[in-house]
């Protein structure tokens, strides 16, 4: 199998923070990178080698881009899979075809996860108001219907509280095949990220806590305050996950976690995830210099943290504060570049680092 050695060119479809990070730590490896996506000036494009802005059904453009580049990654899940059908049969694609599959559906990413035996919240499929209708008696209220396809950041679901609000419900997710989940009365939402190599090798970060604001990643937590062996379950539920699908790339586990131990999975993200930001500073190997050791066919890097972190998202507004930051010696800024913050609009984090052994706090 291929290994792709530094001064080579990386290609990377996807134009936002994570494929501005997995860029950075690209150039620090000696690598170039090859940016597809459609912002010409946004904050993968300021900081790569290259950048094709094309859609990512254009073939013409895609077949260029393959030539020019040694391995293809991604920095989003959303990625058309005939997009990657056709660079597949051109360059190495890691994380390939199959991972996306099930990765950008909901219904297929669950079923996936339950046939592991690892446990999700209660679902089932809805393409219509009679699906919907049948799945809440199933399920019960409260719950939370979600569209399969291309729902972040809360978007494309809603919550149902009582059966009077299945109309709207359906409305709302703009009546398009969907999940329904059961609500999952949650004591912390943490996740997991785990990296697996071309030989099927796997290094795992320590479990983090995830704390959302208005649907969007607030704060994370590193370590997650949870015990050891809640810990230890949630690694292995999201290595036996990056086994099954035989992953050559970086995984994201978001789970739940009950006030009984029970670890739930809720979502996976086959890319560096906003909740490992804080490996950058914290630990040996970042999420973003492992995804690009994955990529080129390298061995993993130590993903040990020498230090606990609690990360912050600059969401909007949030980034007016960069001088208050800037002040604090202990925190590191992070900025994507971004042109204009716009409401909700992730726009950079910052990161402080702890002691281990003692408690980050926010
Ligand atoms: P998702 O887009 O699936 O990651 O959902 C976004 C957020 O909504 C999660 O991080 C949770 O805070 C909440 N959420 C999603 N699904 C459920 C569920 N089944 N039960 C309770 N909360 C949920």
């Amino acid at each position: 199998m291929t290994t792709v050695k530094p001064g080579a060119t990386i290609g990377i479809l996807g134009d936002g923070q994570l494929g501005r990070m997995m860029a950075i730590a690209a150039a620090e490896m000696g690598y170039k990178t090859h940016i597809f996506g459609q912002d010409a000036t946004g904050p993968a494009a300021q900081v790569a080698t290259k950048m094709t802005v094309a859609d990512y059904t254009d073939e013409e453009a895609l077949a260029k881009f393959a030539e020019d580049v040694e391995a293809v990654t991604l920095e989003f899940e959303n990625i058309p899979t005939e997009t990657l059908k056709f660079l597949e049969a051109r360059v190495p694609v890691r994380p390939g075809r199959k991972v996306l599959e099930i990765t950008q559906d909901r219904h297929l990413e669950k079923s996936f996860v339950n046939n592991l035996g690892a446990p999700t919240a209660q679902f089932c499929n809805v393409e219509s108001l009679a699906d919907l209708r049948e799945g809440i008696e199933r399920i019960g209220t409260p719950c939370i219907l979600k569209t399969r396809r291309f729902g972040y950041d809360g978007k494309g679901q809603v919550k149902i509280d009582n059966a009077t609000e299945i109309d709207e419900a359906w409305k709302t997710v703009g009546e398009q095949p969907s999940i329904l989940e059961g609500f999952v009365p949650f004591e912390l939402e943490i996740s997991v990220i785990v990296a697996r190599d071309i030989h099927g090798n796997v290094k795992t970060y320590i479990p983090v806590e995830n704390i959302h604001k208005n649907h969007i990643l607030d704060i994370t937590l590193a370590p997650a305050n949870i015990l050891e062996s809640v810990a230890t379950h949630a690694e292995e539920l999201a290595q036996k996950i990056a086994d099954r699908l035989e992953l050559v790339g970086l995984i994201a586990v978001e789970m739940f976690v009950t006030a009984d131990g029970d670890v739930l999975i809720n979502e996976l993200a086959p890319r560096p995830h906003n909740s490992g930001h804080w490996t950058i500073e914290a630990c040996a190997t970042s999420q973003f210099h492992q995804s690009i050791r994955a990529a080129c066919g390298l061995p993993l890097g130590n993903p040990d943290r020498h230090s606990n972190a609690l990360m912050r998202n600059l969401i909007g507004d949030d980034v007016d504060h960069w001088q208050e930051i800037l002040d604090h010696p202990d925190m590191k800024l992070h900025l994507y570049g971004k042109a204009q913050a716009r409401a909700g609009r992730k726009m950079g984090h910052v990161t402080r680092l702890f002691p281990v052994g003692t408690a980050p706090k926010i």
